[in-house]
């Protein structure tokens, strides 16, 4: 028994055939509807595209970013919703701090606005990934945590963000800040006490932020998603039309776009993230959901994909003749995602936009928007930090 791998498109033992979630699990994918489940994608394509080419996507700066921003817009408070992603600001330079060789500093924000640092191996081939090569994940690093209120609620928020945060990774915590006359690391589980070392690194992390004087830089690939629409086009294409949109030119456009040939270059017709078209990313997007809209465009069905109502991607998917049991070409399709509330809705783009602009609410999406409506409540619940800054 074989199959044809849909990336790779080679023939493969049926042993090799993986799980595939058409939508990425990074995007909330695990969610989506049994027909984005594949089987006909191959072992080391389900491997191999997943290290390099959504990890690509998801470790850029914009896309961590928007995830983290569209994961607060669903947050209530901590025990009510899984722990906050962190925000990238890049490498950073701190006069003093002590780097291990082939170290990098890194510095990423907490729910509150705290300062993270993250020293951690460095790495030139990927230096674009926020948090570095992931090959490298397990080894050992150090995260120093600086909070900037003393509030018992945002100090539990942003420590479960961060030891979330590195979940995946060796790290060592140090909390870089003395609570309620506690010693640093045994106010909070997780963290360590610090060493002479951390103690010396905690000074210089915090005469920079005193001084206002932290800045991060920006590590940018303008590549960094152009073999991610390439794929994501060819397991929509596949998860809504079938085998008939593998016949497409624009399916084997797509499959060149996937594996670049300088010699070859694909014709995949669209837009990639960079160019944001902000009006486009708020009628074809979300609040704090991930998007993606199937829609027809003259002959041929468009794919575009938003994330938090930015970053729009469109490509050409296939010719509007093509059937699809899960879609009317009148009627478009979209599939909204919540990564944080682990919820999906697949719904006809009419019915998207009629929701969107208040006309005919949908329950679904009407029960999703009470739960943001209740988180910006929890936001506005908490102490401000101006006033936390001038009680200390
Ligand atoms: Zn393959």
């Amino acid at each position: 028994m074989t199959f044809n791998c849909l990336y790779c498109a080679q023939k493969k033992p049926i042993s090799e055939s993986t799980l595939e979630h058409a939508v990425p699990k990074f995007l909330g994918g695990a969610q989506a509807p049994p027909h984005y489940k594949l089987h006909n994608v191959c072992r080391s394509c389900n491997n191999g595209l997943g290290l390099h080419v959504d990890g690509s996507y998801a470790k850029s700066w914009f896309v961590t970013n928007a995830l983290a921003s569209a994961a607060r817009k669903y947050y209530s408070g901590p025990g009510q919703s899984d722990f906050l992603p962190l925000t990238c600001m890049g490498p950073v330079n701190i006069p003093g701090l002590q780097l291990p060789e082939d170290t990098v500093a890194e510095l990423w924000l907490g729910p509150s606005g705290e300062s993270i640092i993250w020293m951690r191996t460095d790495d030139d081939d990927l230096y674009w990934y926020t948090g570095g090569n992931p090959t490298h994940r397990k080894n050992p690093s150090t995260v120093y945590f600086m909070p900037v209120s003393g509030d018992p609620v945002r100090l539990r928020m942003g420590t479960e963000a961060v030891i979330g945060g590195f979940k995946k990774t060796k790290a060592r915590y140090i909390f870089g800040a003395t609570v309620g006359g506690l010693p640093p690391g045994t106010a909070y589980p997780g963290f360590d006490l610090p060493t002479v070392t951390d103690e010396s690194n905690i000074q210089a992390i915090r005469t920079v932020i005193q001084a206002g004087s932290i800045r991060a830089q920006l590590q940018m690939n303008t590549k960094f998603d152009q073999r991610f629409i390439c794929k994501m086009a060819l397991a929509v294409g596949f998860a809504l039309f079938g085998q008939t949109y593998l016949a497409t030119v624009e399916a084997a456009e797509a499959r060149k776009g996937l594996w670049p040939n300088p010699e070859h270059p694909p014709r995949v017709r669209g837009s990639q993230t960079i160019f944001n078209n902000p009006q486009f990313a708020h009628v074809a997007g979300y609040e704090g959901a991930v998007v993606i809209l199937v829609m027809q465009s003259g002959g041929s069905y468009a794919m575009s994909m938003t994330v938090d109502r930015s970053l729009p991607f469109v490509v050409e998917l296939c010719p509007a003749t093509l059937r699809s049991e899960f879609l009317e070409s009148a009627n478009g399709y979209s599939l909204v995602i919540f990564p944080l509330l682990q919820q999906c809705v697949e719904i006809c783009q009419s019915k998207l936009l009629a929701h969107t602009l208040g006309h005919n609410l949908n329950a679904e999406l009407a029960a999703i928007d009470q739960i943001r409506q209740t988180a910006s409540y929890f936001w506005e619940s908490l102490p401000s930090l101006a006033v936390q800054a001038n009680k200390t």
